[in-house]
């Protein structure tokens, strides 16, 4: 088996929250306990949704709790160049076709109903790119690290925007052309994701791509039972290291990990050393009902 190589890819549309933590310290751990390669990427794929300086403080954020990752920084911003291969070549296999069609006219159905794939149905409008899931690989199975084995028909998922109208490059096709030029083997990520799964294994078995593993994570909930999100406006983390020592260790125990009681305030390399020796996902419990709840 070929050595870990492990990523964290966080979009900068805001801080870390303690929900980015908990997915953040679990694909850390998982990396570092596999003594692999643990990466970082910024997915800056769109800019509208990324104020300046947010990156800058995830890297400040990611550093106060000793997450420190190996090698530079990869940037999606700096991409293009390979999407566009990609889509070059997705189109040449016939898997991906232009759309003109607006949310609006397809809102009577659950998901886009393919309309533009025999031909764009109106050429003078903007064009998003599309996958066609109807072809390829499917169904999608694989067998998840937490949540076992999955399966799900692409088609009954819709045909995912690649690109979208305004020219800015959709997640599905980044996260699976930087997954493989990084040569990431091993993906630990929010349950949030686990549907996006069939698109991306979708998008490389098309690509001539090699899978990855994953594990999903259950997600984490506040108190009012949402998940913690920047859209809940879920408290920033903080940027120093005292401040990161208990929420580390809140982490650790929402993770199952047991972290002892004794370590509750110790600096942050500390805890994360006893975590990675002890490292143990499967006392996660994969429980599709159970959520973390950054209260307990
Ligand atoms: N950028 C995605 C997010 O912040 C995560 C991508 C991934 O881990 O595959 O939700």
């Amino acid at each position: 088996m070929s050595a870990y190589r492990g990523r964290f890819a966080p979009t900068p549309s805001g801080p870390l929250h303690f929900g980015s933590l908990v997915a953040a310290l679990a694909s850390f751990l998982d990396a570092r306990h596999a003594r692999g390669h643990w990466g970082l990427r910024i997915e800056d794929v769109d800019p509208p949704r990324c104020p300046p300086g947010v990156s800058d403080a995830i890297l400040r954020q990611l550093e106060a709790f000793g997450l420190h990752w190996d090698g530079p920084v990869a940037w999606q911003s700096e991409r293009d160049d390979a999407y566009a291969a990609a889509l070059a070549r997705l189109e040449a296999q016939g898997l991906a076709y232009p759309c003109s069609c607006s949310r609006k006219q397809w809102r009577d159905h659950a998901i886009y109903p393919g309309w533009c794939r025999d031909g764009v149905c109106e050429p003078q409008q903007p064009q998003a790119w599309r996958l066609r899931s109807d072809l390829g690989l499917r169904p999608v199975r694989w067998q998840d690290r937490l949540f076992g084995p999955q399966a799900f028909d692409p088609a009954e998922l819709g045909d995912v925007v690649l690109k979208r109208k305004d020219g800015l490059w959709a997640y599905q096709l980044a996260v699976v052309v930087d997954d493989a030029d990084q040569g990431i083997n091993e993906v630990v990520r929010g349950a949030d994701l686990l549907d996006n799964t069939p698109w991306q294994r979708q998008l490389q078995h098309a690509l001539g791509l090699p899978e990855p593993r994953y594990l999903h994570l259950p997600l984490v909930m506040g108190d009012d039972g949402q998940k913690l999100s920047k859209q809940n406006l879920a408290p920033a983390l903080p940027e120093a290291e005292p401040e990161a020592r208990p929420l580390l260790h809140r982490a650790l125990t929402l993770l199952d990990q047991a972290p002892p009681a004794a370590l509750a305030e110790a600096p942050v390399a500390e805890q994360l050393e006893h975590a990675i020796a002890r490292w143990a996902p499967w006392r996660l419990r994969a429980d599709p009902e159970r959520h973390l709840t950054a209260a307990d």
